[in-house]
């Protein structure tokens, strides 16, 4: 902390309002993600933030108030930082993203959710905000899960609270469970999702043709690894150790994922991938 940055009134000369409002709230995340809730004093943040107790207190009204400010600025919530990056994306295509991501996370911001949801269960002034938290995580995602539906991406008659509460455990239990306590290989998991993706995606017009399913399928003898159908259809391809492409699972197309599928066979420059269909 630079010396010179004086205290006045609560504030810290030269730093507005809402600057130490800022500064009160990464300190916060970090010092909680550090030491966890129970092992956190108000004075460690205020500390760690360069700022005096008093003028914490202008901010935040109490410990509990600073974990869920904390979440909501700095918690890991890596859908709305993509949809907001690309709104244009597929809501499917972004929840395999997420949902494939989730295997492998690791990262200090995630620890954060777990000292939250540890705290709430002990003490009601955390688990007060952490309702009111959870439920607008869950309202956010359950509003996405109908611009889905809306856009025929999603089985419109599933609840979009019920897909938003599933997705949400997911992520929690993620966060509860990382890969060190318990990993899972990434093509395994990533089949799965594509596979529990395609339950929740709207019935198209396939089964009225007669077709049973739609699959996409690599010639191992073509593909040079170019890494197109990957990257473009992450929900349907992986890659082995050498960069060649790999179907996901049984390369059952979900209805939600037909349109990476047909992207991916369109842009494999040795016209490597086949779409199937079986009747
Ligand atoms: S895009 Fe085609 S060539 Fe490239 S990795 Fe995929 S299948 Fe193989």
């Amino acid at each position: 902390m630079n010396a010179l940055l004086i205290l006045v009134m609560g504030r810290i000369a030269g730093v507005t309002a809402a600057e130490t409002r800022q500064r009160l709230l990464r300190a916060a995340a970090d010092v909680f993600a550090e030491r966890g809730y129970d092992g956190t004093r108000v004075a460690d943040i205020a500390a760690a933030a360069g700022v005096s107790n008093g003028a914490l207190y202008a901010h935040f009204a109490s410990k509990a108030d600073l974990l869920a400010g904390a979440l909501r600025a700095h918690g890991r919530n890596l859908l709305a930082d993509m949809f907001a990056a690309d709104p244009e994306q597929p809501v499917v295509e972004l929840l395999l993203l997420v949902g494939r991501s989730l295997a492998r996370r690791r990262d200090a911001r995630g620890y954060l959710i777990v000292e939250a949801l540890v705290a709430a269960r002990r003490d009601e002034d955390v688990a007060r905000p952490m309702r009111e938290y959870i439920g607008e995580r869950a309202d956010w995602l359950a509003e996405l899960i109908r611009l889905a539906q809306a856009g025929g991406e999603l089985d419109p008659a599933l609840s979009p609270d019920a897909v938003a509460h599933f997705c949400l455990l997911l992520a929690m239990g993620s966060a509860l469970v990382p890969p060190d306590l318990h990993a899972i290989g990434e093509e395994d998991w990533a089949a799965l999702l594509t596979r529990v993706a395609g339950a929740l995606t709207r019935t198209d017009t396939t089964a009225q043709r007669g077709i049973n399913a739609v699959k996409v399928h690599i010639d191992p003898e073509c593909c040079q690894g170019h890494g197109r159908c990957y990257d473009l259809a992450p929900g349907l391809f992986g890659d082995d150790e050498e960069g060649y492409g790999q179907v996901l699972g049984d390369g059952v197309v979900p209805p939600g994922l037909a349109d990476q599928a047909r992207r991916a066979v369109a842009n494999c420059p040795e016209r490597a991938i086949d779409l199937l269909e079986e009747t």
